[in-house]
């Protein structure tokens, strides 16, 4: 078997080493609480009994599942706050494209992509699962720039995200895709949590996020932090620079651009765990989706990501196009990022051809030749590799 690993540079980590991933990563693997002489069907019975008495404490993901009948109790206050927020944003879009200056147009969308690479390059690769180490100043730009998104504190973030993974498409997930869209793109925002959700949330391991003071800071003052950042630096700059007016650039650079990046940032949890396929694992509910990775800068290639979540990349071959992932390599030349741990080729592999739905472009025709005649040459899968890296090649040159 050859062994050929697409990063170049760059320690590589399996993702086996458990002291190189994050917390809740590792918790998965959890000891199972249940006395193993139990039948099947008494198992089943202990486990809706304990869920009845709202009681989720050494339940698995799979065993949490999602309860259909479960009624969500709605948040009036955020239901209506963010129904404002959208219709401040579409007049913001207007006042974009009627009455603002070019230069505001054009400052907007510089905030709105320096704030997105704070939620991806930041909130998600760093700080939710760690998939690089970064100095200090690196940690201090991506917490200024997570904190124009106004995406709550990277605290919360994180806590929320790396239930995520852990929980998965359950009640214990906070927004459990499996309730629809609209429950996982906004409405778990508006809704009350589901018990569960409060139950196993207690449980996530933040003690790395705790240690780092940077982090906590944001945490203790993200009220001010938020006015200052997310609304009067972009409404300032502006005003100050080139003469706009406050309206105009509130409108714009606020309400437009922190309600367009929100949006693009919950398709990720929407729809990149609902429309595409799934050739790493078709047992999972995220799906690859090119729509969700282009306008997400980079994080819609989401069943790999749940497949291998300590990948820096988030993605396989999508990565060439990740701009998230591009700015990680970027950071990285300049020695502001590293340690950035990916997948060993083999270990794709592997899983794609255990899990996978038979969508992957290589991997999956390996599978396939294996099936029809027992054996898989070294040479075939040179070859296939070789075919497919043409393949990128002439895509590459068509595009540019
Ligand atoms: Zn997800
Ligand atoms: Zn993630």
């Amino acid at each position: 078997m050859i062994h050929i690993d697409f990063v170049k540079g760059g320690p590589v980590y399996g993702p086996l080493d458990s002291t190189k991933m994050a917390p809740s990563e590792v918790s998965q693997s959890a000891p199972h609480h249940h006395s193993d002489h139990l039948t099947s069907q008494e198992k089943v019975k202990v486990i809706e009994e304990k869920k009845a008495k709202k009681d989720y404490s050494g339940l698995l993901p799979a065993e949490i599942g999602t309860d259909y009948n479960f009624k969500r109790e709605i948040v009036w206050k955020n239901a209506i706050g963010f129904l404002a927020l959208h219709l401040a944003a579409l007049y913001g879009l207007w006042v974009m494209c009627a009455y603002c200056m070019w230069k505001t147009d054009i400052w907007a969308a510089i905030v709105g992509f320096s704030s997105g690479l704070g939620v991806t390059t930041g909130a998600h690769r760093l700080f939710s699962h760690r998939a690089y180490k970064a100095p200090f100043v690196t940690r201090l730009v991506l917490i200024l720039f997570h904190t124009l998104a106004g995406q709550n504190c990277l605290y919360i973030w994180v806590r929320d995200h790396r239930q995520h993974h852990k929980y998965s498409d359950t009640d214990a997930d906070p927004h459990n895709a499996n309730r629809g869209f609209f429950f996982s793109h906004v409405g778990w925002l508006m809704s009350r949590k589901h018990p569960a959700v409060i139950s196993k949330g207690k449980t996530i391991d933040m003690s790395d996020m705790e240690a780092d003071w940077l982090v906590m800071f944001q945490k203790e003052h993200y009220k001010v932090l938020y006015a200052l950042f997310a609304i009067l630096l972009p409404s300032l700059v502006p005003v100050i620079f080139w003469k706009e007016t406050f309206f105009n650039a509130f409108f714009a650079a606020y309400m437009f651009r922190s309600v367009f990046v929100l949006n693009m940032t919950w398709l990720v949890n929407s729809a990149a765990h609902l429309y595409g396929n799934k050739p790493f694992d078709k047992y999972m509910k995220p799906v690859e989706s090119s729509f969700v990775a282009f306008v997400s800068v980079g994080e819609g290639w989401h069943n790999y990501h749940h497949a291998f979540p300590w990948d820096y990349r988030a993605a396989e071959f999508g990565a060439k196009y990740s701009l998230t992932t591009m700015f990680i390599d970027f950071l990285a030349s300049w020695g502001l990022a590293y340690d950035l741990r990916t997948t060993p080729y083999h270990m794709v592999q592997k899983r794609v051809q255990r899990t996978g739905d038979g969508s992957h472009p290589i991997y999956s025709e390996q599978a396939k030749k294996l099936e029809e005649t027992g054996k898989l040459e070294d040479s075939d899968i040179a070859e296939i590799l070789k075919s497919k890296e043409h393949g990128m090649r002439r895509l590459v040159t068509a595009q540019g």
